[in-house]
């Protein structure tokens, strides 16, 4: 079984040879307790319609993922999903109060915080030291089963956001609110040279921003595609956000940022309200309208997309990366959330090109070690999914992994959920850049409007990697076709009770 919501993960966790379980309708139950600060909703709702709801009551889900309109609770739960706020408020681990889930015995139940590790799995001392001496130091981390939370808190609920669908399906979050702040205000700053990222964000770091987003030149590169004249000479544009509860000090500590790195930055432009503040970070939005025009031949693929490192390497990694790209000739744009060390990778490959696979494999393994050379994971918000799976040895060491198998097997003895997402399945070698649906050898796109499922997602040898890319609106697998067994009948009358 492979469940899905809306579709938008990019690292092949919603895709693969089995039976998809749609959760991306049938689960729309919202509800909002003012008093509580609690939004209960099924695992259809998104983020857009959580903050919806509960805005009218001042309220809020304060990390804010880019595909909020439609990512759902169950595949933000799933994925540990963050966004440009969780800089100050963290991923949505934080947000979650307890999740409903299905597991393979076909059990319901809610797991919440607070109430321990349940009884499928424990961790002894010797296991506590490997995992604190294994894990990486950065802010963020979607890669492997969170066995640092775990360790820390004790809660089952930590082993089940970021599980990516293979220990349990995900049928409801209790989310936890927060008010939102009155006043914002903040500031573009650019800088000549990457190396002053190395100063500029431990600096703004320490004026407690709500957001501190890179946007580096070869993105910019598209903003200015789009029709935007951009100072000259920029290396990259940091955009910053400040929430406070009043308007003198939001605007206060913009200033305080300007005073503090003026002897960095070549362009400063600020904002002092919301609207401001939103016009300021349209740049942020227009390099998306010039890299979707991009010819047939050049496609933008997230390979290595998610990328995430101890803060003090942010500059190093940035270089890092170019560099890699311009040895492997494949032109990449590098944003994201630099207060966090976590940076977004296009690679914009010639697909026409005889041997870019191989060219994108090479780029894919040398940001790899580059990310491991500089004590980082390979995914900060992402997942790990089956693009990444079979690097988690090479990131935590056989121990650990020994450990993530024993999740697994406390949750999911038979591999009914979605096998070779975060463990790898045999002979991954290949899978990061298997059934990709470009290039001349691409699996073509198949037939949209059939009502046989078989010739739409399932083909005879039970194969589902041809289901389109980002499909936000998946057939929805019938009753007739779904799986027999204690799972399959739970879900079904769940579905069918609401
Ligand atoms: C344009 C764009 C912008 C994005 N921006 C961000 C961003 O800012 N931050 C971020 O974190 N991510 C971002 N993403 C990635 C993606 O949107 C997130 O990972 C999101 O949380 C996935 O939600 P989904 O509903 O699309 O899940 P899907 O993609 O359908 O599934 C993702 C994973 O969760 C599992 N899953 C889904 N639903 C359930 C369920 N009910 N029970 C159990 N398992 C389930 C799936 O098996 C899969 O492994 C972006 C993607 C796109 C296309």
């Amino acid at each position: 079984l492979v469940p899905r919501g809306a579709g938008s993960g990019m690292t092949g966790g919603n895709v693969g040879r089995g039976v998809i379980v749609d959760f991306s309708q049938g689960f729309r139950q919202l509800t909002v307790d003012p008093a509580q600060r609690v939004a209960r909703a099924g695992a259809s709702v998104t983020w857009g319609q959580i903050n919806e709801a509960a805005r009218g009551f001042g309220l809020r889900l304060p990390p804010d993922p880019s595909s909020g309109a439609f990512a759902t609770s169950g595949g933000m739960a799933s994925t540990n999903a963050a966004g440009p706020r969780s800089l100050r408020y963290g991923s949505v681990r934080r947000w979650i109060e307890a999740v409903e889930i299905v597991g393979t015995d076909g059990e319901s139940r809610w797991v919440k915080r607070g109430a321990g590790s349940g009884e499928r799995f424990a961790l002894g001392q010797d296991e506590r030291r490997l995992i604190a001496a294994r894990f990486p130091r950065t802010r963020k981390n979607s890669s492997g089963y969170a066995l640092d939370a775990f360790a820390q808190s004790g809660d089952e609920l930590d082993l089940l956001i970021g599980s990516e669908g293979t220990l349990a399906v995900i049928t409801g979050v209790s989310w936890r609110l927060d008010p939102i702040l009155p006043d914002v205000a903040g500031v573009a700053l650019g800088f000549g040279a990457l190396e002053a990222l190395g100063d500029a964000v431990p600096y703004l770091l320490a004026l407690n921003p709500s957001a501190v987003e890179l946007l580096d030149r070869t993105i910019l590169s598209f903003v200015e595609e789009a029709g935007v004249t951009l100072p000259a000479g920029l290396a990259c544009l940091l955009l910053v956000e400040f929430e406070r509860e009043t308007a003198p000090a939001a605007r206060g500590v913009v200033g305080d940022a300007v005073r503090g790195l003026k002897h960095l930055t070549t362009h400063v432009e600020t904002a002092v309200d919301r609207a401001g503040l939103e016009r300021l970070w349209t740049v942020r939005k227009l390099a998306s309208p010039a890299l979707a025009r991009l010819s047939e031949a050049r496609r933008s693929l997230q390979v290595i997309e998610d990328g995430c490192v101890p803060i003090e390497r942010l500059g190093e990694y940035v270089a890092g990366v170019r560099a890699a790209a311009d040895g492997a000739g494949i032109p990449v744009v590098l944003f994201g959330h630099a207060g966090d060390g976590h940076v977004h990778v296009n690679t914009l490959p010639d697909v026409n090109r005889p041997g870019w696979k191989e060219e994108v494999r090479g780029l894919y393994d040398a940001v790899t070690a580059l990310q491991l050379r500089l004590g980082g994971t390979a995914s900060g918000e992402h997942g790990d999914g089956r693009l990444r799976a079979g690097l988690l040895e090479r990131v935590y060491g056989a121990e650990v992994v020994e450990q993530f198998r024993r999740i697994k097997q406390a949750y999911d003895p038979l591999e009914i959920l979605n096998p070779g997402v975060i463990l790898p399945a045999a002979g991954w070698e290949g899978a990061p850049l298997a059934d990709l649906k470009v290039g001349a050898d691409a699996a073509g796109i198949p037939d949209d409007h059939t009502e046989d499922i078989t010739g739409r997602y399932l083909t005879p040898d039970g194969n589902l990697s041809r289901a389109p890319r980002h499909a936000h609106r998946p057939a929805r697998v019938s009753r007739a076709a779904a799986p027999a067994g204690a799972l399959a009948r739970r879900l079904h009358a769940r579905r069918a009770a609401r």
